[in-house]
């Protein structure tokens, strides 16, 4: 399989899977996309049923890895990044009501869905680097769970170094910890004096500054990086086969920031899945719910929340989809992005709208409803759910569609990572799981950096160590 950029110019060249893997973005500045959609036909899907999950990612994976890497090379890999989940289903499915169930997503060791995409991420770059004779600097910007889980699938690899950004005072205490109490050479944590934007901002200019990009070998984990959208269609593949698939409609509703998680659900549906909508959840910073409203895309400030991992206002992976919905128009996505660079937003055409639409619906979810929802589920199923979770719970039961559609919720965080805000909406300690005692006790290893390139930069090159 081949992998172009959403900014591709004309005859622009084509890369394949691990050159695309260790890239990140592009060098025009955008994101890559398979060249064509592999696709099942309802049989295939049937065939899946009952697999191993690290068996059926195998099969969902291999269309988009092709002959980079072979099969018994990426089995083991899978069959690795799963073995360390908690739960033997890896993604196993609750019920909420008779339509409406919870994908829990959150048994991998950082009890964020993150650790799906990222413990794949960390065999593959580790093969990959290894085969070529490699090494490579990650760096990523993390709202909360990207940067724990990066950290928990790179540590100890010889062939990276990892740093990783958060906004100062902006994620969860138990967030935090998870990646400061890593004692690993390998590993530095940034705090960043700004928000996730900031961080994602410095991300992308360390990214187009490509005399750094080379001096240092840097490659991306943040969602912008195809291989996590790739492991993420996997489950929305189990999820579905375990209700019934193909023979059974399925709507997917995702509590959304970067556009990563909802986008592999598109994903899942043009390789075959039948998924009659993919439902975005927002809380306050709901500028994708604007979007679809308006068509217009205007980041605004974020404003910080209970659910900080969507606390967000510039959506990288959206540009996948005006690709897609635009048909495949590389200019025209050039054309909106150098508008969101020079004035601040832009706003889509009439027909990319449309088809946008026709897929996708959006919900924003406020405080007080997070509460609510939270305190509702807990009398009802006495499930504790976490407030990311909560907001995709909102945009299910906001949709309107038909009877026998299975409407599914990804349960993205265990509401142990969101210990204050839980407790305080619903009157229960979500306790951690035992592998964590003495995680609030370690010492935290961290710098505190200005929001600024400049300084980000030097301090990565004075400290990659490679
Ligand atoms: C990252 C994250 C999200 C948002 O996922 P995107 O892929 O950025 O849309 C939602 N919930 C939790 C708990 C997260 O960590």
């Amino acid at each position: 399989m081949k992998y172009i950029s959403t900014r591709a110019e004309p005859g622009g060249k084509a890369l394949d899977f691990n050159e695309a893997l260790l890239a990140g973005l592009a060098r025009d500045g955008g994101l890559f996309l398979p060249m064509e959609w592999p696709t099942f036909t309802p049989n295939d899907i049937n065939a899946m049923r009952g697999l191993p999950y690290a068996e059926l990612c195998l099969k969902i994976i291999k269309p988009f890895i092709g002959e980079a890497i072979d099969d018994e090379t990426l089995g083991d890999i899978a069959a690795k990044a799963y073995a360390g989940f908690s739960h033997k289903a890896v993604t196993p499915l609750a019920q909420l009501d008779e339509r409406t169930f919870l994908l829990e997503l959150f048994h991998g060791p950082t009890l964020a869905f993150k650790d799906l995409a990222m413990q794949l991420l960390g065999g593959l770059f580790d093969h990959v680097l290894k085969a070529q004779g490699r090494k490579m600097t990650i760096v990523g910007a993390t709202s909360g769970d990207t940067g724990g889980a990066a950290i928990e699938a790179m540590r100890g690899r010889d062939a990276v170094s990892t740093f990783i950004m958060h906004p100062r005072g902006r994620v969860s205490d138990v967030q935090r910890r998870m990646m400061t109490t890593v004692d690993d050479p390998g590993v530095k944590n940034i705090a960043i004096e700004g928000n996730f934007d900031d961080c994602q901002n410095i991300l992308k200019a360390l990214f187009n500054d490509h005399g750094f990009r080379d001096e240092v070998g840097l490659g991306g984990v943040n969602s912008i990086n195809w291989a996590r959208v790739m492991a993420q269609t996997v489950y929305y593949f189990a999820a579905g086969l375990a209700l019934g698939a193909p023979n059974r409609r399925l709507a997917f509703a995702v509590p959304t920031g970067n556009f990563g998680d909802v986008f592999a659900g598109y994903v899942a549906k043009r390789m075959g899945l039948p998924i009659e909508r993919l439902i975005i959840g927002t809380n306050t910073n709901d500028i994708l719910v604007r979007t679809l409203e308006t068509g217009e895309y205007r980041p605004t400030s974020v404003v910080p929340t209970t659910s900080p991992s969507m606390d967000i206002q510039v959506s990288s992976n959206f540009e996948r989809l005006i690709f897609e919905a635009s048909g495949r128009d590389a200019a025209e996505v050039r054309g909106l992005m150098s508008g969101l660079s020079q004035s601040g937003g832009f706003t889509l055409k009439d027909e990319t709208l449309a088809k946008i639409r026709s897929e996708f619906s959006g919900h924003r979810c406020d405080e007080p409803r997070v509460e609510g929802l939270i305190r509702e589920t807990l009398a009802e199923s006495n499930m504790l759910l976490d407030p990311h979770t909560a907001t995709g719970l909102h945009a299910a039961r906001a949709e309107t569609l038909d009877a026998d559609v299975a409407r599914i919720v990804l349960a993205t965080a265990h509401p142990a990572k969101f210990p204050d805000a839980v407790e305080k909406m619903s009157g229960r300690h979500p306790a951690l799981p035992p592998q964590f005692d003495g995680l609030l006790e370690r010492p935290e290893h961290f710098v505190v950096l200005p929001n600024d390139v400049d300084a980000v930069r030097s301090y990565i090159l004075n400290e990659k160590g490679l």
